[in-house]
């Protein structure tokens, strides 16, 4: 197995028996990052120097004896939502394309703490509003299974990057499903924990009462140590959770028997591809092979849950995209003659189409009349949404389902019709409403393409979805065809 396509766990004990020193280690994915770049469009910036130089730390500080922790020297790749001191933070616009942020945020802040080489910040859609990275200002980035289609969004950079090689493990963001569905198109695992489990500390805000930062990696494993390493309270961020430090790794290992999976009663699988409907239901069969029960459970008001999303979080994103006025920082129109044609024109030039949507649709749904009708209703919605989640794991270890409908899907197929791509949220989007956690783990291919397997555990649970996701994965035993380079 190439260096770069071995998961970090696995690296980190090859090292630790002598096998491989940290610099090999991140000389071959710097060196796949470098030939393969050109290709995938997987990063918006890169810093081969800082991966070096955190694996040559890393060595050193073996031979001199020192245990090192598992993801010390590793070449890990960030999403440009975080900030970064010493890097640029474009959040894929226009408007932020030359924006150095003079501090760092809560989860790079934690990964430089274990020691993390930083080689790249990855492409993804502007403000995080998408689902194939086609809406970054930068161009897309390409799914390395297949050039033609993408590798999904909005963290579609974190994705690609991961499973080509360029990066052993990336961080990822989820407001609707950005972590899970290109987890899911790039054959990856991703994982969006509770609402409040990782810091949105210097993570540009898109819905805040959703986003979510997490793991992308190359198994179930290596998703548990990243999360150990970013996971917990930081009393910068007022959502955060005062939840006590628990090892994810702790239950990897346990079986199946016994555990009692739920399927959803009202899960509408007649909008999904075929070949993801035969993938999930062979998933299923493999579950209960391996001791798995199979339970159904209700979730009567699931299918409001894309249109409740849809007005919560252009409603957040409308208020949080406020702060890009021309005046503080990012773009400034040059040609402004008083200060409301330079709100006007600053917003105008550097944001791009998506992004004025959904500030149109949140302002709309926010304004005076229509507050009760739109933003308020969703916020009811997203309550009995809440109760009814809560109510099926009383049943149940875990909740089952596809990803998303469809396997990648081409680059330009959905121009310019953002309802599909909407409508393709339908199964991510619920464990956002909810803020419970949720995994997206590698089920089967349809043809050449990666189709996911989703599932999702109660609030604080991450432990135990671990375990369940890590068994599944051992079970499947999925041999992957080859990437496209
Ligand atoms: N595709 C969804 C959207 O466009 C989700 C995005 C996300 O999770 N950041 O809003």
């Amino acid at each position: 197995m190439k260096l770069y396509h071995t998961p970090i766990h696995l690296l980190h004990q090859q090292r630790q028996k002598g096998q491989v020193s940290t610099l090999e280690i991140a000389q071959a994915v710097v060196g796949r990052m470098q030939a393969t770049e050109g290709q995938l469009h997987s990063f918006l910036s890169t810093y081969p120097d800082r991966a070096l130089e955190a694996a040559k730390q890393a060595d050193q500080k073996q031979a001199q004896g020192a245990q090192l922790g598992p993801l010390e020297g590793m070449p890990i790749a960030v999403k440009d939502i975080f900030a970064v001191p010493g890097t640029r933070t474009t959040c894929g616009s226009k408007y932020l394309e030359n924006f150095v942020a003079p501090y760092e945020s809560g989860v790079t802040g934690k990964l430089a703490e274990a020691g993390y080489g930083l080689v790249g910040k990855t492409n993804m859609d502007e403000f995080a509003m998408g689902s194939g990275t086609e809406n970054s200002a930068f161009g897309p980035s390409k799914n390395p299974w297949d050039l033609s289609k993408v590798p999904g969004g909005s963290s579609g950079g974190s994705a690609s990057a991961v499973a080509a090689g360029q990066a052993l493990a990336a961080i990822g963001t989820d407001t609707g499903g950005s972590i899970r569905q290109p987890a899911s198109f790039t054959g990856i695992v991703g994982i969006k924990p509770t609402y409040g489990r990782v810091s949105r500390w210097g993570m540009v805000a898109f819905a805040s009462s959703l986003d979510q930062a997490g793991p992308m990696t190359q198994d179930v494993t290596d998703a548990a140590l990243l999360l150990n390493a970013i996971a917990g309270f930081d009393p910068r961020d007022s959502t955060s959770a005062q939840e006590p430090a628990t090892d994810f790794t702790a239950r990897l290992g346990e079986n199946l028997k016994g555990k009692k999976i739920g399927v959803i009663k009202e899960l509408d699988l007649s909008v999904a591809d075929p070949a993801v409907v035969k993938v999930f239901e062979a998933n299923l069969e493999l579950l209960k092979k391996a001791g798995a029960q199979i339970i159904e459970v209700s979730l009567p008001n699931i299918a409001h849950a894309v249109a409740t999303y849809y007005v919560i979080a252009p409603c957040e994103a409308s208020s949080n995209l406020g702060r890009y006025d021309g005046v503080r920082y990012g773009e400034r129109s040059a040609e402004a003659k008083n200060l409301l044609e330079l709100y006007e024109q600053s917003r105008d030039q550097g944001l791009g189409p998506e992004v004025k949507l959904r500030i149109l649709l949140g302002t709309f749904a926010l304004s005076a009349g229509y507050y009760d009708a739109y933003y308020l209703k969703a916020l009811k919605v997203q309550n009995l949404i809440r109760a009814q989640y809560k109510a099926a794991f009383a049943q149940v270890d875990a909740i089952a389902s596809p990803v998303s409908p469809t396997p990648a899907f081409g680059i330009g197929e959905r121009a310019g019709d953002p309802l599909k791509n909407y409508l393709a949220d339908a199964f991510t989007i619920p464990a956002n409403l909810a803020g419970i956690p949720g995994i997206s783990v590698p089920g089967g291919f349809a043809g050449q393409l990666p189709v996911g397997l989703q599932l999702l555990g109660e609030h604080f649970g991450e432990t135990k979805l671990f375990s369940l996701a890590h068994a599944f994965e051992r079970e499947l035993d999925l041999q992957k065809p080859p990437l496209a380079l």
